[in-house]
């Protein structure tokens, strides 16, 4: 098939060996990592703090305007490469694989879309992470709990005030009991300001004795 279909890169689309899967190795070996699981005052963790009591925070890659991590994020969103986003999932998954504050977590729990936009887009991207995270850490994914209830419209151009205005009570939890005492790692795509975050934490706080930790494919500077 590949005789006929050249396979490129996801990121670079230099044409891909036999043995490279989605992403060259060059690639991999290049793009720039979040490690932000390695350090304890992370810039993740800076930036919620005092709003969103975080235990641990990892992110994949860094994101950069143009750069290879903005196209793997494009083709995952608008070219609907799921096993692309399980891929980068295990790839996360792995590194947390001995982190405290990930290999021991109950659930996963991927940041929901709004019914309108999963059934426009068909998948949600953190969802399909969640996934791969899963596989690599052996931890279960609950995608139904907690839901998104209100469409937010576009946050770019909004001041933050207004832009949590925006997002309080945007979620919400079929069942309370069942995060009782968990210890969940939320998943997103990006974080940027920590506002989807804080939103889902409006919702998650409700229960007694949770404890959370995050996990995206990407951190962005704002
Ligand atoms: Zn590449």
């Amino acid at each position: 098939m590949s005789l006929i279909y050249p396979r490129a890169c996801e990121a670079c689309e230099a044409l891909l060996y036999k043995h490279e899967e989605m992403i060259c190795n060059s690639c991999l070996m290049g793009l720039p990592k979040g490690n932000f699981h390695k350090h304890k005052n992370n810039i993740v963790l800076q930036i919620l703090g005092g709003r969103v009591p975080v235990a641990s925070a990892a992110s994949l890659y860094v994101f950069e305007k143009g750069g290879k991590v903005q196209r793997l994020l494009h083709a995952i969103k608008y070219e609907g490469k799921q096993s692309l986003a399980i891929m980068l999932g295990k790839l996360l998954g792995n590194e947390l694989k001995e982190v405290d504050g990930f290999c021991n977590a109950d659930l996963i729990i991927p940041v929901p879309l709004h019914v309108n936009k999963l059934n426009k887009r068909g998948f949600n991207q953190s969802e399909v992470f969640s996934k791969g995270l899963s596989e690599a850490l052996n931890i279960a994914v609950d995608a139904n709990n907690l839901f998104r209830q209100t469409e937010t419209s576009t946050q770019t151009r909004k001041r933050k005030y207004e832009r949590w205005e925006n997002v309080k009570n945007v979620f919400e939890l079929k069942n309370k009991n069942a995060l009782k005492n968990k210890h969940i790692v939320l998943v997103d795509d990006v974080i940027t300001t920590g506002a989807t975050i804080e939103a889902a934490w409006q919702a998650l706080k409700e229960v007694d004795g949770i404890k959370l930790s995050l996990a995206t494919i990407a951190f962005a500077e704002k």
